[in-house]
């Protein structure tokens, strides 16, 4: 129940996909909680773990030498119940009989919905980290993992470039990202990309502006390029939209599909500090009698801001980025 009384106890979880920077992000929490005083929990596998009871007291080695690691200690996971009323009551009653009083939860803004609702219908504390590749969360301007991720899809686009140049090719990559054009458009500027292929673009209706563009771009004498292709909410159409461009105007692409590598690794020192001042920052917000908010950055601050200001809103596609890559392309 939310009162005056002092937090004593908190818990963590991750949930949704995995994203590299969630240890870190789990061993702020921790740390800085046991910092100020407080038993600190950690809940396996999302909130299906915490439906089932799934928990485990932390103490400061248990989130000893996990800085570094990838994917995340604690696991996580997709569960349907939790888009029920009961089963979010059910999770409340769960957290009272362990005497644990917040939660705080790693995730995107699937796993932020099913926080704030936990909250609201409840009146339970919890704090969402923004925790997913896909930098897609409205109101903040950084995700934990979007940086490795990144790094991780320009360290195997470098590769295919070599590909793609000794042949005198054309390469379409498709990226992660779900919905969100944030990964490609980062990729494409930072990998130095013919074009990109946003999200709301991704299917075969592209193939005519895509083959305008490539054609240009050989008779300017460029012999090889690389299209970055954003995965939309169809991974793996790039193969549909290569075999429409051999097919319409005779342009053989070969297709990388990145995939999950792009989820994994060892995550890079932007997300490990983004994630370390974030867990923190989640645990003093709760001191404070705070709740109900999402941890972001804004103007690069640590902010918290109102899960009912962000979550039904989505960050628009950067036009402006995306005309760069073109003229940076010529
Ligand atoms: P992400 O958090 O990365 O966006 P998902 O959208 O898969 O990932 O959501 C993760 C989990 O969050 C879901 O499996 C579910 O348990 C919970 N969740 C998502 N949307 C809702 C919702 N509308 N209401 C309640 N819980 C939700």
């Amino acid at each position: 129940m939310k009162n005056n009384k002092r937090i004593q106890s908190i818990a963590v979880l991750c949930s949704g996909g995995d994203a590299p920077g969630m240890n870190a992000a789990v061993r702020a929490v921790v740390r800085y909680g046991i910092y100020e005083k407080l038993d600190m929990y950690g809940v396996y596998k999302g909130y299906s773990g915490l439906l089932e009871g799934n928990l485990e007291k932390m103490s400061l080695r248990s989130v000893a030498n996990i800085i570094q690691r990838g994917g995340t200690i604690l696991k996580t996971d997709r569960c349907k119940a939790f888009f029920e009323k009961k089963a979010r009551q059910e999770a409340t009653h769960i957290l009272h009989r362990k005497s644990i009083d917040a939660l705080v939860v790693i995730g995107g803004d699937g796993s932020y919905m099913g926080a704030h609702l936990m909250d609201i219908e409840n009146s339970y504390p919890v704090i969402g980290i923004p925790g997913t590749i896909d930098n897609d969360i409205y109101g903040s301007e950084y995700t934990i993992g979007f940086d490795t991720a990144v790094n991780t899809a320009l360290d195997a686009i470098d590769r295919i470039r070599d590909t793609a140049n000794s042949h005198d090719r054309a390469f379409l990559v498709e990226v992660m990202g779900r919905t969100s054009a944030e990964i490609a458009l980062r990729v494409g500027v930072s990998g130095g990309a013919e074009t990109i292929v946003v999200p709301e673009k991704a299917n075969i209706n592209i193939v005519g502006e895509l083959s305008v563009s490539l054609k240009k771009s050989a008779a300017q004498g460029k012999l090889s390029s690389i299209v970055i292709v954003a995965e939309g909410d169809k991974p793996g159409i790039t193969y549909r939209i290569a075999k429409e461009l051999k097919n319409r105007s005779g342009i053989d692409a070969r297709v990388a599909i990145l995939g999950h590598i792009q989820r994994g690794g060892r995550p890079s020192a932007m997300d490990r500090f983004m994630a370390s001042l974030m867990g923190a920052k989640a645990v003093e917000c709760l001191l404070q009698g705070k709740s109900d908010l999402a941890i972001g950055v804004e103007k690069n601050q640590i902010v918290a801001l109102p899960f009912s200001k962000i979550l039904g809103k989505h960050k628009k596609t950067d036009e402006k980025l995306l005309k760069l890559v073109q003229i940076l392309a010529a």
